[in-house]
């Protein structure tokens, strides 16, 4: 059995985080005629083999319209949903391999700040309560320094001054104080790992620049790696090393996030990339938001998932699936005609 609690494991290379070919599928809810008269069953191919890895210390960025599978693949990662298929590997060790105790222990090394913090804090626990309950799950022996620990997190994340806060409750405060206490909780337990699901999304514009730099701040200070979902490449530029461009279930291209605004190989982040707001009015646009919606993952496209919304689509297109493929150091793209984006 593996020693949870121990320091980390691999030594091998410095990735915390290691996924291949991971699929999950959801089973489609069919009504009682459509059982008995249906052969097969249907699944809705939520992640349809993906593989990445992220180094301790990085943060990668995973980017895609709704559908795109990308909540999903972060759910999957951190155990908070099982696989369909593949390897997910946290400091070398693969979560399948793990008794529930083992993985109760491991989750306290990887945290989650959610999108919507009303909906993810209890209205009538007090903000402290809040943040202390995963101490009291991960931590129960250091019981008589709770309050401190989260004093001094709340503190850390603005919350200050911390006593003010520690009795309030969550309709006391503003939509940005509520996601801090959110990122407090998450960072309590001393995480290695966070999974940072849209969590500047609910939040009023202006301060979702503070939460922004909140996030970089803990990052660097508790050299924190994080797996960052969003559908924004805005957001993605301001705190990603690395990011993976996601469609339909699959990563259609994957670089550093420079190597990507600098060099686009792929339509769909072609065209993800020119939807992203400039400050110059000046500046014009090539390629437009590619029409329509991202079609039925229970039946998808055949070929490349993309071809029927994409301006460069042809024959081969519809027939054949793309492979990720290395065009440039480090650099993946799943497209037959990438080269011509060079
Ligand atoms: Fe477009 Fe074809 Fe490339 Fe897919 S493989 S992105 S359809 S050009």
């Amino acid at each position: 059995m593996t020693d949870m609690n121990n320091t980390p494991q691999n030594n091998e290379n410095d990735y915390l985080v290691e996924v291949e070919h991971l699929k999950k599928y959801f089973p489609v809810q069919t009504g009682f005629i459509d059982q008995i008269f249906s052969t097969e069953k249907e699944f809705v191919r939520a992640v349809d083999d993906v593989s990445f890895k992220i180094r301790r210390g990085e943060v990668l960025g995973l980017a895609g319209e709704s559908g795109s599978g990308k909540t999903t693949i972060g759910r999957v990662t951190i155990g908070l949903e099982e696989k369909t298929a593949g390897e997910v590997k946290f400091d070398g060790v693969d979560l399948s391999t793990l008794s529930n105790e083992e993985l109760r222990k491991l989750r306290r090394r990887m945290q989650v700040i959610f999108q919507d913090p009303m909906a993810s804090l209890n209205p009538r626990m007090s903000l402290g309560n809040a943040i202390r309950q995963g101490l009291e799950i991960h931590y129960p022996e250091t019981k008589d320094q709770h309050r401190d620990m989260v004093l001094g997190v709340m503190e850390k994340v603005g919350l200050a001054p911390a006593k003010f806060y520690y009795n309030k409750f969550p309709n006391q405060i503003s939509g940005g104080q509520r996601q801090r206490v959110v990122i407090a909780r998450a960072l309590v337990t001393k995480p290695e790992l966070v999974l940072a699901d849209e969590p500047i999304a609910m939040a009023d514009v202006s301060v979702r620049a503070q939460l922004l730099d909140l996030m970089v701040q803990l990052k660097n200070e508790f050299n924190l790696t994080f797996l960052f979902i969003t559908h924004d490449l805005a957001t993605a530029k301001y705190i990603c090393d690395k990011i993976g461009i996601l469609y339909l279930g699959k990563i259609v291209e994957i670089s550093d996030l420079r190597e990507i605004y600098a060099h686009p190989l792929h339509p769909y982040t072609i065209a993800l990339l020119a939807a992203v707001p400039v400050p110059d009015p000046h500046e014009r646009r090539q390629e437009p938001m590619p029409s329509g919606e991202i079609p039925n993952p229970i039946h998808p496209p055949s070929g490349c998932r993309f071809h029927p919304r994409c301006p460069y689509a042809q024959e081969i297109c519809a027939l054949e699936e793309p492979e990720l493929r290395e065009l440039r150091p480090g650099h993946l793209v799943a497209c037959h005609f990438a080269e011509q984006f060079k």
